[in-house]
């Protein structure tokens, strides 16, 4: 474009300006104009497919084929180097839940393999509907998910796990009945994995009591 202006301008200015060579300065503008612009044109097209390629690359680096949700490499990007969980400045509590479809084996037995994966599809879309915006979910395993909640103390993390695990079993348009099991843990020392520990274990023993439950870690 300033290519493109610096050669108006000459042209303009020529009808005050006496130019001596006005001819030859524009015969070798235009064409110089002409063929910068269109390089650059060129490479900004070239540049932006580069771009829009890296972003998708990246993107399904991150994302899980089947529920669109987030799968484990996703941790990177929520974590710093140091194991901690990476808190933004006006957060004040953080917690996780882990969950888990109860007896999904049978799901696939029962109703087939792909039958299982609408199903896993199914409820990935009431987790979505029961969290945040900001909060993550991600696809930690075959039928087992791992969220973190933003801003969340246990009192109401418990509520959130609840709220899922209503959902599911109740099982609004649902393919058949199942139900899932949840931990729940507050995020307290500094350490991620400590915290997605206790998380677990909290759903072992949810699982242990006899599954479609929540377990709240208290330790
Ligand atoms: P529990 O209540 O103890 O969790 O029992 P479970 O049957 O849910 O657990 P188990 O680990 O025995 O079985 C999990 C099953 O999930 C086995 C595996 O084939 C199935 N699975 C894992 N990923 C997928 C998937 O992407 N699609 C389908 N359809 N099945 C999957
Ligand atoms: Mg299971
Ligand atoms: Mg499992």
């Amino acid at each position: 474009m300033a290519n493109f202006g610096f050669l108006v301008l000459i042209y303009l200015s020529s009808h005050f300006i006496p130019y001596a060579n006005l001819d030859a300065m524009m015969s070798f503008l235009i064409p110089s104009v002409i063929g910068t612009t269109a390089a650059n044109y060129c490479m900004n097209i070239v540049y932006f497919d580069h771009f829009k390629t890296k972003n998708l690359l990246e993107m399904s680096m991150l994302q899980d084929p089947l529920t669109g949700l987030y799968n484990r490499n996703m941790i990177k990007n929520i974590t710093e180097k140091s194991g901690n969980f990476f808190i933004p400045a006006n957060i004040r509590n953080i917690s996780c839940l882990m969950i888990d479809i109860d007896f999904f084996k049978n799901v696939n037995d029962t109703y087939g393999h792909s039958a299982g994966d609408s199903v896993i599809l199914w409820v990935s879309e009431i987790l979505k509907e029961s969290v945040r915006q900001r909060d993550i979910i991600i696809r930690w395993g075959g039928e087992e998910f791992f969220i973190l909640l933003y801003d969340c103390d246990l009192e109401r993390s418990e509520e959130v796990a609840e709220r899922i695990r209503k959902s599911v079993a109740v099982g609004e348009n649902s393919i058949c009945p199942i139900t899932i099991s949840a931990g729940v843990a507050l995020h307290k020392g500094d350490k991620w994995e400590d915290t997605l520990r206790a998380a677990d274990d909290a759903l072992l023993k949810a699982k242990a009591s006899g599954r479609n439950q929540v377990v709240v870690s208290r330790e």
